[in-house]
């Protein structure tokens, strides 16, 4: 029993007893008239007022301890919503922790895929490279071998090009760093160079090429990038090309509206080829992806190509879209939104100048010597003249006390960089040499490079490996600024 209790229940014995006693006595069993009545009264009166004050102690004791307890109740039932909440909370967690563990999963794999696809996709050029040009070292090929050989050279090495632009495109596209470079253009051109450079290329599989170029662009001027225009074209029709083995390849432009020198153009490649099934359609834009794999590796690509045309191609602000039926064929289309321009206004021509070119010198500052004689080469077929140096020590020196017209400057090299080298010669008195043209010719692909040749006081900027034709363009157009500049 609650010690709490024990008072009250003696009181209680007390007065049961006393009750007893009165009741007795008023019955007249017992005799307490005379004696102790009032007494009893007396003891009844005070054992109730200490019962009614224990019971009061005790119930209000009582009723704080419930008070207490209930709010230990609450508390308690808030800990357990609480557990409740953090329950569902860790079993979202939860859920989301194993679907980013099956992404990560998936994600490796597909790097791995692309691993040894890409790896794969590095040695077949390379092996046709190495191999035809070990085959003209090692024996005495008649002419037309060695004819062959270097168209074989030639191409398997553009395919490696075009590989490594991929891979260095798409990281550029994934850290938000390719701009477009919006110049004036003729869009029939591009296609014609398509046109011409397909050709070939399908007629050896007894593939039909038709380009269905509307004729209002004929002679027309365009401002857009027509280097990545180019690129989209080119992805598409080479898978095009790559996944139709008879049929017909279209590729059709055509003006869908004009608002003002606004033209939309709607541009469509078509092909009778394997198709895609409609599952496939939804991811063969997601970087590395492949449709079936061991099935698309009866076939050359990285799985790059379509990742980097769609990005592309949201970069022109429009979107691609895709129709196939597996065994029927693909097509896929876009809309190109680009502003007509009427005057050809800095629009440099691009048929070559010899004029211009001829008696020019040329610094060549490159540490490695197959570099040097690779662009040796090519500036004297075009009779310009060639000093070579190795470093940017030796290209500040020959400044100093030289004349050059043009120099094309690597940028990595020993003892004084392409950088230090440009700052050194900018700072010449003497403004005819402190402004000499400087045309970067870096292997260096990096978007941070780009900004750091514009900053240290270069003109312009090449990659390596060059195209001539861009070469040739940029001295040209340097040799003309260079004379526009003298003739003031
Ligand atoms: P790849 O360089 O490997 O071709 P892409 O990103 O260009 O990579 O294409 C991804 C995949 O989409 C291809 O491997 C192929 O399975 C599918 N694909 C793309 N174009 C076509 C097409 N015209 N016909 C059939 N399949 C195609």
């Amino acid at each position: 029993m609650k010690k709490s209790l024990l008072p009250i229940i003696l009181i209680l014995i007390t007065n049961v007893i006393i009750l007893t006693l009165l009741y007795l006595n008023i019955e007249g069993y017992i005799l307490l008239t005379r004696f102790y009545k009032n007494e009893f009264v007396l003891v009844l009166f005070i054992s109730f007022m200490i019962l009614s004050y224990y019971t009061y102690y005790y119930f209000s004791q009582y009723n704080k301890k419930v008070i207490e307890l209930n709010k230990k109740n609450i508390e308690l039932a808030e800990v357990n919503a609480d557990i409740v909440d953090r329950n569902i909370e860790l079993a979202g967690l939860n859920e989301a922790l194993i679907k980013e563990k099956e992404r990560v999963r998936s994600a490796m794999e597909v790097r791995r895929n692309f691993l040894s696809v890409v790896s794969h996709e590095i040695r077949t050029p390379l092996n046709a490279i190495v191999g035809f040009a070990s085959f003209i070292k090692e024996f005495e090929p008649d002419e037309k071998e060695i004819h062959s050989s270097v168209k074989n050279i030639y191409f398997s090495s553009q395919h490696l090009l075009l590989l490594v632009n991929d891979i260095l495109d798409y990281n550029k596209i994934e850290d938000g760093k390719l701009k477009l470079k919006i110049l004036p253009f003729r869009l029939e051109k591009t296609f014609e160079l398509l046109e011409s450079m397909y050709k070939g290329i399908v007629r050896d599989k007894g593939v039909e090429l038709i380009f269905n170029i509307t004729e209002e662009i004929k002679g027309k001027f365009f401002e857009g990038d027509e280097t990545r225009i180019n690129q989209v074209l080119i992805n598409l029709l080479s898978n095009a090309t790559k996944f139709t083995n008879k049929g017909k390849i279209i590729l059709d432009c055509k003006t869908t509206s004009k608002e003002g020198d606004l033209w939309t153009l709607n541009i469509k490649v078509t092909d009778t080829g394997i198709g895609i099934s409609k599952e496939d359609t939804e991811i063969i834009f997601q970087k590395f992806i492949q449709v079936d794999f061991h099935r698309a590796r009866k076939f050359q690509g990285s799985g790059l190509g379509l990742a980097i045309t769609k990005s592309l191609v949201e970069l022109f602000g429009s979107e691609i879209k895709v129709e196939s039926n597996i065994g029927k064929g693909s097509s896929f289309s876009f809309d190109l939104i680009l502003p007509h321009v009427h005057k050809k206004d800095n629009i440099i021509e691009k048929e070559s100048n010899i004029a211009v070119l001829s008696g020019k010198t040329i610094l060549v500052a490159d540490d490695n010597v197959i570099n040097r004689t690779v662009v040796k080469n090519f500036l004297l077929r075009w009779g310009l003249g060639v000093v070579e140096v190795n470093n940017g020590r030796e290209a500040f020196n020959y400044v100093l006390s030289n004349k050059c017209d043009i120099i094309l400057m690597d940028i990595h090299m020993p003892e004084v960089d392409g950088f230090e080298a440009t700052k050194l010669i900018r700072k010449l008195n003497d403004l005819h040499k402190s402004q000499t043209p400087i045309i970067a010719l870096s292997a260096d692909a990096l978007f941070e490079t780009h900004e750091k040749v514009k900053e240290c006081g270069m003109n312009d900027y090449i990659s390596k490996p060059f195209k001539p034709q861009e070469l040739k363009q940029k001295i040209l157009k340097y040799s003309i600024l260079n004379l526009q500049n003298l003739k003031r």
